[in-house]
């Protein structure tokens, strides 16, 4: 068996040791090209979502690298996500690829799930497993944790594109790592690395919330890296959206019945919208309202074209921007978008709200 899986970010290293550490043998997919992009669009139903066309995009190359087996979420909530894996499996096959998912329902008892799904796969013991998985959260906590330093240096960095380099380096060398201890020194020398890089104290960035799909907010070639854009035109981000914490939510919060991070997003959506609608829909909305109350200066929206519960959250963020105050740019993205309308775009919102910071100043100071 040669096993693969779609990328999302950094998430193929966590992947990597999960599988590898049960001696499985792992393809990982060459990174997200415009060549995946491409077989994904070819291959994949017109109004199919982004994340659809490239997960499939994946598949297609892996498959061509030997893989024959391709691990994959499922089912969770109303949205397209739920038939993912069937309709690319049809696809595969048609193609002539005889391939297997292993699937995850993730639509409860995650943890649970995940560790029969890996049992079954690898044949090791519920001891090996679990020490499979640590080694694999563990790795997934430390590239968050690189991450979210990685977005309040990158700003205030002296040299242009230091925190990047330096950053890079640290996940490259994880990406080599195969045991806790080595990925968690790795992690702590990184951080250090990241904190010491050159910056500028008296600077104050423009902060911004980063919200959205999840597939897209985690992909950085689905949103031409926008972060890094923000980050390099002295925007500090925050996402709401890391591996991490879905991981922490999903496989223990819930089984042990914990859910405040998502209700107090949950609540503040009330008046706009009081259901679930799926996806990340609903936290847009609520997370919006909390980053104003936070005196953040503005709201990056990040969904793919189609994607119904972001276009759902899309037609509520006008009414909470206006009521409170707090410029959102919503960006649709599938595979037309270019990077050169993309960049206008975040320059523009950038003077927007960099003028509105210092009129706000003005104001104060009258
Ligand atoms: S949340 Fe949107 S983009 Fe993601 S799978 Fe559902 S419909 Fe597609």
């Amino acid at each position: 068996m040669k096993i693969s899986f779609p990328h999302m970010g950094n998430l193929y290293i966590p992947l990597t040791l999960l599988f590898s550490s049960l001696g499985l043998e792992v393809v990982v997919p060459p990174p997200i090209s415009k060549e995946t992009m491409n077989l994904g669009v070819k291959y994949s139903p017109e109004g199919a979502c982004l994340p659809f066309k490239l997960t499939l995009g994946n598949f297609l190359e892996a498959a061509a690298l030997g893989a024959d087996t391709f691990f994959m979420a499922q089912g969770y909530g109303l949205c397209r996500f739920g038939f993912y894996t069937e309709v690319q499996q049809k696809i595969m096959r048609e193609l002539g690829y005889e391939t297997n998912m292993a699937l995850v329902n993730i639509s409860q008892n995650v943890l649970q799930n995940l560790l029969r799904k890996l049992k079954e796969l690898s044949g090791k013991s519920q001891l090996q497993v679990l020490g499979a998985v640590r080694l694999a959260l563990v790795a997934i906590k430390v590239l968050d944790d690189l991450e979210k330093l990685l977005y309040q240096v990158r700003p205030r960095e002296l040299r242009k594109g230091e925190s990047t380099k330096v950053h890079q380096k640290t996940v490259d060398r994880l990406a080599q790592a195969s045991s806790v201890s080595e990925i968690r020194r790795i992690g702590s020398e990184g951080m250090k690395e990241l904190a010491a890089v050159g910056q500028d104290p008296a600077r104050t960035p423009l902060r911004v919330g980063i919200l959205g799909e999840f597939y897209v907010v985690l992909e950085p070639f689905t949103s031409s890296d926008v972060e890094r854009r923000l980050g390099e035109m002295g925007v500090e981000i925050t996402k709401y959206l890391y591996a991490s914490d879905w991981v922490s939510f999903h496989m223990f919060m819930k089984l042990f019945k914990v859910f405040k991070e998502h209700k107090s997003a949950a609540e503040a959506a009330r008046p706009y919208l009081a259901y679930n609608v799926s996806g990340d829909g609903l936290q847009t909305v609520g997370q919006t309202i909390l980053c104003a109350e936070e005196g953040f200066d503005g709201i990056v929206q990040l969904y793919p074209f189609t994607c119904m519960p972001e276009i759902v959250a899309k037609h509520m963020l006008p009414k909470v921007s206006d009521d409170f105050r707090i410029p959102v740019l919503s960006l649709g993205l599938d595979e037309h978008s270019g990077n050169a309308g993309f960049i206008t775009r975040l320059e523009a919102f950038t003077d927007l709200i960099n003028r509105r910071k210092s009129l706000r100043r003005l104001e104060v100071a009258k």
